[in-house]
């Protein structure tokens, strides 16, 4: 399927014309239900005439065989530079954010991307940067951070750091507490009360089950106990690759706590391969987990 994108022909149409068309493609909105060929008209950065009618533009371009959408939001996109914002704008995307994993400090990612990005861009607070950064204002340094139980001091410097996140515009807690095996279940516990008190969402790469004796629910069941019990928002990443072949009850666990009014919320990806670091504590015990991979695939 290929797109149009939307933005971009906002973007440019104001130098060279009054009005753009986009005629014969597939308009497809997600917020009004609305999919049909049909002719969209935008005057300067506003969509002004969505028909099936014929119309008139000072440039008309052909849509024929293509979807017209709003541009994607992508709340996943760990590629916040201008070649991947390139791909990703290739694929329909205009709002690229980093809310999986987040950074510390927010200001200077910001700050780094002001006035050169070529999509909307955003970021969380992130969990594990701020306690990397808690961590190594001690004497132990980043390198052990995610390994580090911390000292009541530093978790309380740790949520500042977080807070401070989101003050300079974190759009959420962004955690992956699967890179922080030493981050204990009342260290998560308090961080999610940060976020019911500061009314933002917490969006999370869980434990790795593999370390929980391979219970691949166990995981779950933490973010959303702390998010019921302290009434925090949750988005809970790539639930297909964290809960494997558990994956089917746990997307049920989080329709039944949406449907009781919880706000809790998933997403899965469409592709089979994953990445990430290759130092990163999530290949600690990596064969353990390459045999819990491999009981997963036996068993399709
Ligand atoms: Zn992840």
């Amino acid at each position: 399927m290929r797109y149009i994108l939307l933005i971009v022909a906002l973007g440019s149409c104001a130098a060279w014309a009054d009005d753009v068309a986009l005629v014969g493609g597939r308009v497809m909105d997600p917020a009004s239900g609305f999919d049909a060929i049909a002719n969209v008209v935008i005057e300067g950065d506003r969509v002004v005439l969505v028909t099936g009618e014929p119309v008139d533009a000072d440039r008309v371009i052909d849509a024929s065989g293509l979807v017209v959408a709003p541009g994607f939001i992508d709340l996943h996109a760990h590629g916040q530079d201008p070649v991947s914002n390139r791909f990703q704008a290739g694929d329909g995307v205009t709002t690229a954010l980093e809310l999986e994993i987040g950074t510390n400090p927010v200001a200077a990612w910001y700050a780094a991307r002001s006035g050169n990005s070529v999509l909307n861009y955003g970021t969380s607070s992130g969990h594990p940067a701020s306690r990397g950064v808690a961590v190594s204002a001690g004497s132990r340094g980043l390198g052990v951070a995610a390994y580090a139980a911390l000292t009541e001091a530093e978790t309380i410097r740790m949520l500042e750091l977080i807070k401070e996140g989101l003050d300079q515009g974190g759009l959420g807690i962004g955690m992956g507490i699967t890179y922080t095996p030493a981050a204990d279940h009342r260290e998560i516990y308090r961080v999610f009360e940060l976020a019911a008190a500061e009314g933002r969402p917490v969006f999370v790469h869980m434990r790795n089950a593999s370390k929980l004796s391979g219970d691949l629910l166990a995981p779950l069941q933490e973010v959303i106990s702390n998010a019921v019990v302290t009434g925090a928002s949750l988005h809970v990443v790539h639930i297909n690759s964290s809960t494997n072949t558990a994956a089917e009850t746990a997307v049920e666990m989080i329709r039944r706590a949406a449907n009781q009014g919880f706000d809790i919320t998933t997403e899965n990806y469409p592709y089979t391969a994953g990445s990430t670091r290759l130092e990163s504590a999530l290949f600690d015990n990596w064969t353990d987990y390459a045999s819990l991979q491999w009981v997963a695939r036996e068993s399709d």
